[in-house]
């Protein structure tokens, strides 16, 4: 059925379910979808494309499932409709909002019984991103990409604080995880810049929330994984943007003197120091494993190979010190006065300066390249930890220089943060020490690769890396979670666990949404079979 044929269909049908839901029949959610029973501004879609387009994500590890229809919608009433009418129904039929559909493992998914929203493909209506320069916030429509709510700002001069690597990442898909890049040590995770949401919940209704107001749901759905409401809007504290950022990368075969000069960057709040503090692990040198940037580049004056490391790993800092063109006299020198307190390995200094904007879509330069490539669209097994400080040298020992071997098909990134830059209070879960480090193995599996970048092996390898850790007992936790069973949902959140359940059970009573997550059951339908913990990973 084509767009047109679909609404005429619905407006046709319209009146029919209005009266089965007024005389409150026990409808299905396929009855209720077939005969348009949900009156919105924005449009419902059954075509097979769409229904295809929702039902994998960038992992590509499930077989995609075809929710029963998508929903674009226009407004957050749009939203609560749909919502309502889900938590009204007999089944309560699950509700997902998807961002960008760039999850791992089917977190945005809404199952066969479900519908989808498709919070970013909004059709005409969906709010533009307002600017209040004055009072230094942006408000944004959930579905809305960093990356425009970036172009947005900085005709006003200003930006967001805190960002992730990529920015073809929505608003709402990120505050329902953390949104972490290197900027997070100084200004927390996304979810620490945010001043109020509009959610709708899983019953449907529109609540506003902010420090003053709901203030359980708000620190709630912060990191809640899209399980108490979907937000439909956020309002984004801002600070005037930097023109220009020099980049700079340097190289340490010594993992402990590494790690300290991280931890030292990351424990200066100063007017002197650099903004963005991350890093990563250099295995080898091929285009997969260096997909994030193409800052290595032939016409580099220094050759990675060239820096001695007998033949073992190396590890490379990532800082960037923002300025204005206005300071460029003065950059230097501070650039200056805060290498000299590092101890990498002295030739191994790559620099590079660039406009902020370009600095903070440097992702999407690879994305193209590889895309060119056919090497976007592929299975992405990652595994993201959070590591506690005092543990991470046994995970380098362990997992660095042990299970990856020499082989990593895809960059591996390593950098520090400050628990006290997190709200405790959010639904975001992290190590229970004041320093705790992301490791990111961002890897993609080729068909046709060798026997280390095939599916298979890499599952394999993750599965190995968590048992390593709980027998070590390293006390991870995981950042874009994926667990199988209800005990390990409750190891991960450990004590936040109980709260957790308890707004569950009043703002989504019904467990109508984001199913994908796979946290709760939804008590009317089992609706995912329990994974096998083989499926893991
Ligand atoms: P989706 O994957 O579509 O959704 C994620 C979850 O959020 C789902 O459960 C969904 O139901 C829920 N959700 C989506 N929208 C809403 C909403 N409006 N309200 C409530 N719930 C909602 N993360 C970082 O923190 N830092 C990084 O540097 C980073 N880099 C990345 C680079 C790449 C190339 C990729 C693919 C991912 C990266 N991520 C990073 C991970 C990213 O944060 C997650 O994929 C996240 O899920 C956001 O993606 P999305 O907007 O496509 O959301």
């Amino acid at each position: 059925m084509n767009r047109e044929m679909t609404s005429s269909f619905l407006l046709m049908t319209f009146a029919i379910c209005k009266l089965i839901i007024a005389v409150g029949l026990n409808v299905g959610p396929s009855e209720l979808l077939r005969i348009g029973a949900i009156d919105v501004d924005g449009h419902f879609t059954v075509h097979p494309s769409a229904l295809a387009s929702v039902s994998s994500d960038f992992g590509m590890l499930r077989s995609p499932e075809e929710p029963l229809a998508v929903l674009h919608p226009s407004s957050a009433e749009d939203v609560a409709r749909l919502v309502r009418t889900a938590y009204g129904s007999a089944t309560a039929f699950p509700v997902s909002a998807r961002g960008h559909g760039h999850s791992i493992n089917g977190q945005a998914a809404a199952g066969r019984n479900g519908v989808v929203v498709e919070m970013n493909h909004g059709v005409t209506g969906t709010p533009e991103p307002l600017v209040r320069p004055d009072e230094m916030y942006v408000d944004v429509w959930g579905g809305e990409l960093w990356v425009d709510v970036l172009k947005k700002t900085l005709e006003y001069g200003l930006a967001p604080k805190s960002w992730t690597d990529y920015l073809y990442l929505t608003v709402g898909g990120t505050l329902s995880n953390a949104g972490i890049s290197g900027q997070a040590f100084h200004h927390g995770p996304q979810i620490s810049n945010v001043l109020e949401l509009d959610v709708v919940t899983g019953k449907g209704e529109v609540m506003r929330c902010s420090e003053e107001e709901n203030t359980r749901l708000f620190h709630g759905v912060l990191g809640g994984l899209g399980q108490f409401g979907i937000i439909t809007r956020a309002r984004i504290s801002l600070e005037p943007a930097p023109q220009r950022v020099r980049w700079i990368r340097v190289l340490y075969s010594s993992f402990k003197v590494f790690t300290e000069d991280q931890e030292y960057l990351i424990s200066m709040h100063g007017q002197l120091k650099f903004d963005y503090v991350e890093g990563f692990v250099i295995v080898d040198e091929g285009l997969v494993n260096n997909w994030r940037s193409s800052f290595f580049s032939p016409r580099n004056p220094v050759k990675i190979s060239s820096v001695s490391s007998n033949g073992s790993v190396l590890y490379c800092l990532e800082i960037t010190k923002n300025y204005h063109d206005s300071d460029s006299e003065t950059v230097d020198q501070e650039v200056d006065i805060l290498m000299k307190k590092l101890n990498f390995i002295p030739t191994s200094v790559f620099t590079t300066d660039l406009q902020y904007v370009d600095f903070l879509d440097r992702v999407h330069k690879a994305e193209l390249k590889l895309r060119s490539k056919n090497l976007w669209e592929v299975p992405h097994p990652w595994l993201n930890l959070f590591v506690p400080k005092s543990r991470i040298s046994d995970f380098d020992k362990g997992v660095f220089k042990g299970i990856l071997g020499n082989k990593t098909s895809g960059p591996i990134l390593i950098y520090p943060m400050n628990k006290d830059k997190w709200d405790e209070r959010s639904s975001a879960v992290t190590p229970d020490e004041e320093v705790f480090y992301l490791v990111a193995l961002l890897r993609s599996a080729l068909k046709d690769g060798e026997e280390t970048q095939k599916l298979e092996y890499l599952k394999d390898q993750n599965r190995r890396i968590l048992e390593f850790c709980e027998q070590a007992k390293i006390n991870v936790k995981q950042y874009l979670p994926h667990h199988a069973t209800q005990e390990e949902w409750e190891a991960h959140f450990g004590d936040k666990w109980d709260r957790f359940r308890r707004l569950k059970a009043e703002f989504d009573p019904r467990h109508i949404l984001a199913t994908g997550q796979r946290i709760f059951q939804n008590p009317s339908l089992s609706l995912f079979p329990p994974l096998s913990s083989s499926a893991s990973w």
